[in-house]
């Protein structure tokens, strides 16, 4: 296959990279990655002008993908694990101080986050034992939020589902094939209103596998205000 061609299509007077590969395909296809590159494969003898006007046609698309994961980008500057950051938990704000004691903790004093190290250790180290801790109040938490969202599900004959617990990129949560619901760990930064939400959104996978309208129906009777939770979701964090 040929190297990459490199175009561009004019969006607003703001020009739109993206990356052409030509192949024995019949039609052109469009794939905006989580990276927001513009990804397109398009048939060998198809002309840059008219591939240029076709991807163009799809701009509104294309943008919307775009800020779509823009929204999983962190906003904030990469933690750097020093002491004044703020880091949240459930949605609440905290202050790092990292102090330097006898032995490796994390605890919450008011609205400050004490990181105790035995000698300066740095970002590595810092960032695993946060990540340690977010682990544990993720594990006690989540099930907690299942228990309390469970019931209306429950009586549709859901039965309660295995946890898991993982990092993930590109999602709050899934519902698998075999009936787990999975949680992203980042969740627990976020309040219980909207944990409550991502679970009932994965619940209510488990009768219905799409977004359609059945699916729909059952996530407003759980949480009849979850639009506005799902917004406040994709908004505020993290
Ligand atoms: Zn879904």
């Amino acid at each position: 296959m040929a190297a990459p061609t490199e175009l561009a299509f004019d969006w607003g007077g703001t020009p739109v990279p993206f990356s052409v590969r030509r192949s024995e395909r019949p039609t052109l296809r469009i794939v905006v990655t989580p990276e927001g590159e513009v990804v397109v494969s398009a048939p060998s003898h198809a002309s840059d002008a008219d591939i240029i006007s076709r991807v163009r046609r799809r701009g509104a698309w294309i943008v919307r993908q775009r800020a779509r994961f823009d929204r999983w980008r962190p906003r904030t500057p990469p933690r750097q694990y020093e002491s004044g950051e703020t880091h949240l938990l459930l949605g609440r704000p905290y202050r790092l101080l990292v102090e330097a004691g006898t032995s490796i903790g994390v605890r919450i004093e008011g609205s400050r986050l004490i990181l105790t190290e035995p000698d300066n250790k740095g970002l590595v180290f810092r960032r695993t034992v946060l990540r340690h801790w977010y682990r544990l109040h993720a594990h006690r938490i989540f099930p907690e939020r299942l228990r309390a969202v469970l019931p209306p599900f429950a009586r549709l004959g859901v039965e309660r589902p295995r946890l898991v617990i993982r990092e993930m990129t590109h999602r709050w949560g899934s519902f698998t094939a075999k009936g787990a619901l999975v949680l992203n760990l980042e969740l627990v930064r976020a309040s219980p209103s909207l944990i409550d939400y991502v679970i009932a959104h994965e619940l209510a996978h488990a009768l219905h596998p799409d977004h359609g309208w059945g699916w729909e129906e059952l996530l407003t009777r759980a949480i009849p205000d979850w639009r506005a939770r799902k917004d406040e979701l994709e908004r505020e964090l993290l």
